[in-house]
């Protein structure tokens, strides 16, 4: 007996090799199956009597073989096989190329079902290549007024789905069929009244629908409901995480205004407007004792670090604990050193906690020194409260770190951590909001929990920020420090590297420095793409033997890092060649040139981060843009960085290049992955919300509906959703 969990194996015509390759498009059990969505449908619903094809149109035909046979063609060794079909109307000729097995697959006598392109004119029509199908005998209704479908390749609205090379959209269109009606016995979770409320349809035939549509009202019914299913969990999700912040308290952080004015008249230089906005933003947000959600938004050099800073210091200030963190080492390395730098004659102790960088600072007669520990004593001074504020990679959450007192969490780039990570920070700090639901519900009293800020320097429109983390309040940076001058960008051609090396070397003669970054660390045969191995090993030995020369990458010990990254701010190192880890947030604002290899595999708004890199000073800086692929169009997406300084503008471009998983970072595990529904889908986004406000307004524990709350479970003690 087939159940929803039965193996592939056990269908019908599912042999090994095809269940190995079902398997690698994630197909293992009749519910994969059923999972498994076309992307797109052949439209064949106009089935034709011979006699009133038109040529330049596609049709449906259903006809006898009269006549085929195997011909070789004289140009280039093809074999075409042509056919004559006729139905009571008239005749066809048909052909196919370099399908010699056709000929043996239908006979003379066979009725087909051909569905395809009519080529042709005075009367003498063609249907090329068409896919065809055979169609049992006896002939069931006439043709003509007949409407009954009898095939599934060839005829009505046809799926299509993503595949790889050895199956075919004929197999998995017979597997599917097999099975479809097992769509019966999948649970449909969604709530009757929501589903009453949307006019949903019901979940099996959704799924009924979306493989074997009738019309394409049937199409666009099927998808309403399988998209909603996504977008409705995602909106559940984040109502229930909001319902519980509601509930839950966090520790006010009064605002120190001398202290702050303080600082501020210290830095080097004067705040934007924008800056001051923001930080007046989310220092009211932190002065009150309900938890702030908000995401900072700043295009790369806006200056969102001091923002942070401020409100850190605040939080240091009134003897409570900060933590900021960052997605990469040399980034937690980097801010470590600004910050000190920022908070020197301030008397709050920052700490660095990296896997494997440990520092800590003390104050001495207004001097900051810089001491190394041991892990196992910076967890335990962050755990006393003997550090006020903590700079770190995710090894912090990972390892075990235990706070005395946070009360503010920042996230810096944090479109490049996965949701799972941010929702372990805010549980690690201190007291997640799951663990405050249930002290609530179990003492009747609030637990806190910290203040959090996301930092970012991709912009993320409005509706994108609602469907990915709910509803945050946010700020937007959304003016540079005066002063920048717009970074020249070219392109550069082959034939001109030597010139760009040239003008590097008169560059570093002023006393300038230069990134150089390549996409790969090792050098690779197979793909012909530049590797920061052999990059510096030709630029070290060959281009500019005589300068300091060093390399950076992910793979590198963090203590090499380190040592890396000094000498480059230390202006010991000239030229820096490194991949993407210095993406974002790096500030080395001596660097007047980023020279990018292989810039056709990186997206725009990546692009534009890695030239953010520059452009820090009152100097001219510089982006040279090297490409292997010389195709228009990947030349055309690089120009477009050339012409555009407005981050925003780019990542819009690439969302049409890239999709919005490259672009925002929800590609990375942490976010949930959409199979029907786009982040696009905002009316349908929208819906979803009132309808998952609804449902939590009236009972948030779910036990109303338990289908839906099992189907939740999973993903709450995940942090995330997984479809
Ligand atoms: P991002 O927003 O990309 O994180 P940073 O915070 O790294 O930017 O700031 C970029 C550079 O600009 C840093 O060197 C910082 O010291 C400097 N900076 C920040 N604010 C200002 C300002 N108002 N005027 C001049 N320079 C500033
Ligand atoms: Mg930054």
């Amino acid at each position: 007996m087939l159940t929803l969990n039965t193996d592939i194996t056990n269908i019908t015509r599912v042999g090994k090799t095809t269940a190995n390759q079902l398997k690698r498009l994630g197909i293992e059990t009749v519910q994969d199956l059923l999972f498994y969505f076309p992307f797109r449908y052949d439209d064949f619903t106009k089935l034709m009597p011979i006699d009133k094809l038109q040529a330049g149109t596609s049709a449906n035909i259903v006809g006898q073989i009269e006549l085929i046979q195997n011909k070789r063609s004289s140009r280039k060794r093809m074999y075409i096989t042509e056919a004559l079909v006729s139905d009571e109307t008239e005749t066809i000729k048909v052909t196919w190329f370099n399908q010699p097995f056709i000929a043996r697959n239908l006979r003379v006598g066979d009725r087909v079902s051909l569905a395809g392109k009519v080529d042709g004119g005075y009367g003498e029509y063609v249907m090329k290549s068409p896919i065809y199908e055979k169609i049992p005998h006896p002939t069931p209704p006439l043709i003509r007024g007949g409407n009954k479908r009898e095939g599934y390749h060839t005829q009505g609205l046809v799926p299509n789905y993503h595949l790889t090379a050895n199956i075919t959209q004929k197999q998995i269109r017979f597997l599917i069929k097999q099975i479809i009606g097992m769509a019966n016995k999948v649970v449909d979770w969604l709530p009757a009244e929501t589903k009453s409320n949307l006019k949903m349809l019901d979940l099996a035939k959704a799924i009924t629908k979306i493989h074997f549509p009738k019309t394409q009202n049937d199409i666009e019914q099927a998808h309403r409901r399988l998209a909603f299913n996504e977008l409705f969990l995602i909106q559940l999700q984040s109502q229930l995480i909001k319902q519980e912040l509601k509930s839950s308290k966090a520790q006010a952080v009064p605002f120190l205004e001398k202290e702050t004015k303080r600082f501020v008249d210290s830095l080097l230089f004067k705040l934007t407007d924008a800056q001051r906005k923001a930080a007046w933003e989310i220092l009211q947000d932190i002065s009150k004792d309900k938890p702030m959600a908000r995401l900072l938004e700043g295009d790369v050099g806006s200056g969102k670090t001091v923002v942070a800073v401020m409100a850190m210091l605040n939080a240091a200030l009134n003897k409570k604990q900060a933590v900021l963190m960052v997605p990469t080492e040399i980034l937690a390395m980097q801010h470590f050193e600004s910050v000190c730098k920022l908070l020197a004659g301030v008397n709050v102790r920052v700490g660095l906690l990296t896997r494997s960088a440990r520092r800590i600072t003390r104050n001495v007669e207004r001097v900051m020194h810089k001491d190394k520990l041991s892990k196992k004593k910076m967890v335990e001074m962050i755990k006393n409260g003997e550090v006020d504020i903590i700079i770190g990679t995710h090894a912090l959450i990972q390892e075990d770190v235990e706070f005395k007192n946070l009360v503010l969490a920042i996230i810096d780039e944090q479109h490049k951590f996965g949701v799972e990570q941010r929702k372990m920070l805010i549980e690690k700090s201190g007291s997640v909001a799951e663990k405050a639901t249930r002290c609530l519900a179990r003492h009747r009293v609030a637990v806190a929990v910290p203040h959090l800020l996301s930092m970012t320097a991709t912009p993320i429109p409005r509706s994108l920020a609602l469907a990915l983390y709910g509803d945050l309040d946010i700020s937007i940076i959304n003016e540079m420090p005066k002063g920048r001058k717009k970074i020249s960008t070219f392109v550069v051609p082959e034939n001109k590297r030597h010139d760009a090396y040239k003008f590097i070397r008169e560059q570093i003669k002023q006393g300038r420095q230069v990134f150089v970054i390549c996409p790969l660390i090792d050098f690779s045969d197979k793909l012909g793409v530049k590797s920061v191995k052999e990059e510096f090993k030709k630029l070290d030995e060959q281009v500019f033997p005589d300068l300091e020369i060093g390399f950076l990458h992910g793979r590198m010990k963090a203590k090499e890092k380190e040592q890396i990254m000094q000498d480059f701010l230390d202006n010991k190192i000239k030229i820096l060649v490194s991949t993407s880890v210095v993406e974002v947030g790096v500030d080395v604002v001596n660097t007047t040139i980023m020279m990018i290899e292989g810039a056709d595999r990186f997206g725009l708004a990546q692009l534009h981060q890695f030239r953010g890199r520059v452009g820090r000073s009152e100097h001219q800086s510089y982006c040279f843009l090297f490409s292997d692929n010389q195709m228009e169009k990947s030349l055309k997406r690089l120009q477009a960085l050339v012409n555009c300084n407005d981050g925003f503008a780019l990542a819009k471009m690439d969302l049409k290049f890239r999709g919005p998983g490259q672009v925002y970072g929800t590609a990375q595990k942490g976010f949930p992955e959409l199979k029907i529904a786009t982040l696009f889908d905002y009316q349908l986004m929208k819906q979803a919300r009132g309808q998952a406000v609804k449902l939590v307004d009236k009972d948030a524990s779910l036990d109303s509906w338990p289908e839906l709350k099992k189907k939740l479970a999973p993903l709450d003690k995940a942090g995330y959703l997984t479809g």
